[in-house]
């Protein structure tokens, strides 16, 4: 593939940014990737391991001249990041972002963009529970979806090469409104992490289980728990703060069900349990034939470890 953008600029240099580092490397998507991240430390390591193409010392020299300016830092330090890079922002430009709520982001960064540049609100739907720039890989987004969500009319071809950037990452592309993108992730992605965060916390508490006892005898349902559990708390923190309607609704639907399945167990109605159980597989079908997952047992864990 040929080079899309010039320069891209990466502002914070975590899993997602490197990630979309190594993935336009390695089809030659970008002219120049310049990166630039809050701590000395993560640049340093950043520098070490040629995770981008020039680490530089401020966000607004990263900036300077890019034809591409994604933020990939967590949602509550994008509105601090718009504000000092915005005079920096070449006219023409595109600016983007990787962040998980998209509301919140609008409403952070939207103020802020100068007149002149084109500004793209993105999510990739891909992650791993590690953080920091040795985390990331150039296949993360393969045959994953990136929604952009532009809010209100923008520019054609800019939303074009933004596209083509992400289909050259591997990623299936596809456009969504920002509040009805909020409600999804919140289904998807935001209430089952927090599910996950409360089941590990539980087990946590069980002084009757003790906690070795939970480590030896994890059986595979506790421990995808504890995964997804193990994720960045700053990243999440910052989900929930910035979704905390769509999280909120979708956890009250949550508490009903689950109170339903209580009394299922409680009275005995096993039909009840066994119809639940028998819709809920028929989605986890639906997201293989999607190629959005393996069926091989154990998710494919014991291949992983040959
Ligand atoms: P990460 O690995 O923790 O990296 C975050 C980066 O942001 C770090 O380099 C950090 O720098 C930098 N940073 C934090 N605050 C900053 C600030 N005020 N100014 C400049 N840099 C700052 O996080 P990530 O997983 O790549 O997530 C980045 C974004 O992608 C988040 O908005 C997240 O919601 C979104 N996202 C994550 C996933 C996922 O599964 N992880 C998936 C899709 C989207 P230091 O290291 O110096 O602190």
């Amino acid at each position: 593939m040929s080079v899309i953008y010039d320069r891209v600029a990466l502002i914070g240099l975590g899993l997602i940014a490197g990630s979309m580092s190594l993935a336009m490397r390695r089809r030659g998507l970008a002219g120049e990737v310049t990166g630039y991240a809050r701590s000395a430390e993560t640049r340093d390591t950043a520098r070490r391991i040629g995770l981008v193409d020039r680490v530089c010392d401020s966000a607004a020299e990263a900036v300077e001249g890019a034809d591409l300016v994604v933020l990939c830092v967590p949602v509550g330090a994008m509105e601090a990041v718009a504000v000092d890079i915005a005079p920096h922002l070449k006219t023409g430009a595109t600016l983007s972002d990787v962040g998980s709520t998209k509301r919140a982001v609008i409403d952070a960064v939207g103020p802020h963009v100068p007149q002149g540049v084109h500004f793209i609100p993105a999510h990739p739907l891909a992650g791993t529970e590690h953080s920091g720039p040795e985390s990331g890989f150039a296949k993360l987004f393969d045959n994953r979806w990136c929604l952009l969500v532009p809010e209100g009319g923008v520019d054609d071809a800019a939303m074009a090469n933004l596209r083509l950037l992400w289909e050259g990452m591997g990623a299936h592309v596809d456009q969504m409104e920002p509040d009805h993108h909020d409600l999804v992730l919140a289904v998807t992605s935001h209430a089952p992490h927090l599910i996950a965060y409360t089941m590990v916390g539980v087990a946590d508490d069980l002084r009757r289980v003790t906690d070795s006892e939970v480590i030896k005898y994890s059986a595979a349902g506790f421990r995808d728990f504890t995964r997804i559990a193990a994720s960045d708390p700053t990243m999440w923190r910052d989900v929930f703060l910035s979704n905390k309607d769509a999280t909120l609704e979708i956890l009250g639907r949550f508490t009903e069900e689950l109170f339903a399945l209580q009394r299922a167990i409680r009275t005995g109605d096993g039909d009840h349990l066994f119809d639940y159980f028998s819709r809920t597989r028929a989605i986890r079908r639906g997201i293989i034939e999607a190629g959005q997952d393996t069926d091989a047992p154990d998710f494919g864990r014991g291949k992983q470890g040959e």
